[in-house]
């Protein structure tokens, strides 16, 4: 974030700390060799704790939703009923995967801007007119800034429909936030390069439980590149089945370097904290959330695009003071724009957001108070981060 490099607040691909960046770039080296294998090795074992499973974690060459698709298609045979629990565009995503590839989708949809609640799922799986395969669920809706407490949901879901495979597109929020795929009994979980791990796009990462391992040797949907049981033998010695992204594996090794010298505790605190200031930052500025208070997202925040305010021009003043936001997506496209704080995210990168912000708003006349955002967004990290508390107690 300079002048010459703007502040990339979009909900991934994320900003690049200064050492990913020379990862990156880094010269290619034999990915069927040893140093190949101690990476793999390195990123297979940093990941665990984050996925929060004792299992193997996958690393697929793909875009996020290749992972999605590895985990409907490995696990899962035409004709399977599956039920899709969806609160926006990426809940709509999956589902549309897994009929694509024949299975028998129900989609239980939740209203945009709302999580799915624990209650309801449990009543439709109990009342669902029988036996579901797999339900699908999405962790943080990045299209509406939304993110399911999983730690209720998953649970639930396993109580009311024990048979029943767990698949969760943790795409954007693993990494950010606590997860721990072992206690709450998901099957499935996938997260992707661009989003929490500080790196560029190029690769999922996907993590099974022992059932659906097995699951994997009796489903029939078609697979080839995606078929994870053969990363898993190549994994054995080291490898990967085809060629992978080998700057985007440096990459992904410096930044789970970059997190392990953190903390994993201080990494999930700054994204709440930077959560806080974008919302207490966003509302200071009169901007309205988008998403219900109780379930707003750690990695991405949204807010109505007030109707007085012309987006088009506001948003180019705001790209030429160098801050990038996102628009909405889908039906939310020209009503609501996103502000991502993931991966590298800092505090200090919020706040200097919401000065941009403010400057934009003042110079297009608005009614804004200078430095009022800014202390707003200021006083709420501080306040998620504990600080104020550790501080007030000597
Ligand atoms: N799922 C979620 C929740 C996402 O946020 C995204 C990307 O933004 C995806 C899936 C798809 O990832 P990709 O764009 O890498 O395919």
């Amino acid at each position: 974030m300079s002048r010459f490099e703007p502040n990339l607040r979009i909900p991934g691909p994320t900003g690049l700390p200064p050492s990913v960046r020379v990862a990156g770039g880094r010269q290619m080296i034999n990915h069927r060799g040893p140093a190949f294998a101690e990476i793999l090795g390195r990123i297979q074992a940093g990941m665990q704790p984050y996925f929060g499973t004792s299992g193997q974690v996958q690393v697929l060459s793909c875009a996020g939703t290749g992972g999605l698709e590895a985990a409907v298609v490995n696990v899962l045979s035409p004709g399977d009923r599956v039920l899709g629990i969806s609160i926006g565009s990426f809940g709509d995503r999956i589902a549309k995967i897994a009929s694509t590839y024949g299975a028998d989708v129900d989609v239980m949809a939740a209203e945009w801007g709302w999580a799915a609640a624990a209650d309801e799922v449990r009543e439709r799986l109990r009342s669902g007119g029988g036996h579901y395969r797999a339900v699908l669920i999405t962790h943080n809706e990045t299209s509406t800034a939304v993110m399911n407490p999983l730690h209720e949901l998953i649970p639930a879901i396993r109580a009311a429909a024990p048979d029943a495979l767990v698949i969760v597109d943790s795409v954007s929020a693993l990494g950010a936030v606590p997860f721990e795929m072992d206690a709450w009994g998901a099957d499935v979980v996938v997260t992707a390069s661009q989003k929490a791990w500080m790196s560029a796009p190029g690769l999922a990462m996907i993590a099974a439980s022992d059932r659906a391992w097995a699951a994997m040797e009796t489903a029939t949907m078609p697979r080839f590149y995606l078929d994870l049981r053969k990363h898993r033998d190549s994994a054995a010695s080291g490898e990967t089945p085809w060629t992978p992204a080998i700057a985007v594996v440096f990459q992904v090794d410096e930044g789970l370097q970059l997190m392990e010298a953190e903390g994993m505790a201080a990494v999930f605190a700054r994204h709440e904290a930077s959560a806080a200031a974008t919302q207490a930052g966003l509302e200071a500025l009169g901007f309205q959330l988008f998403a219900e208070p109780a379930n707003r997202s750690k990695t991405v925040t949204a807010a109505w695009i007030p109707e007085d305010l012309d987006w088009k021009p506001f948003n180019a003043e705001l790209r030429r003071r160098g801050l990038v936001v996102a628009g909405g997506q889908g039906k939310l496209t020209g009503r609501i724009f996103r502000i991502g704080h993931l991966g590298s995210v800092t505090v200090e990168e919020i706040i200097a957001a919401m000065a941009t912000l403010e400057a934009a708003l003042l110079a297009a006349g608005r009614d804004v108070e200078a430095g009022r955002a800014v202390a707003a967004a200021q006083r709420a990290a501080l306040e998620a981060s504990g600080v104020r508390a550790a501080v007030a107690a000597g």
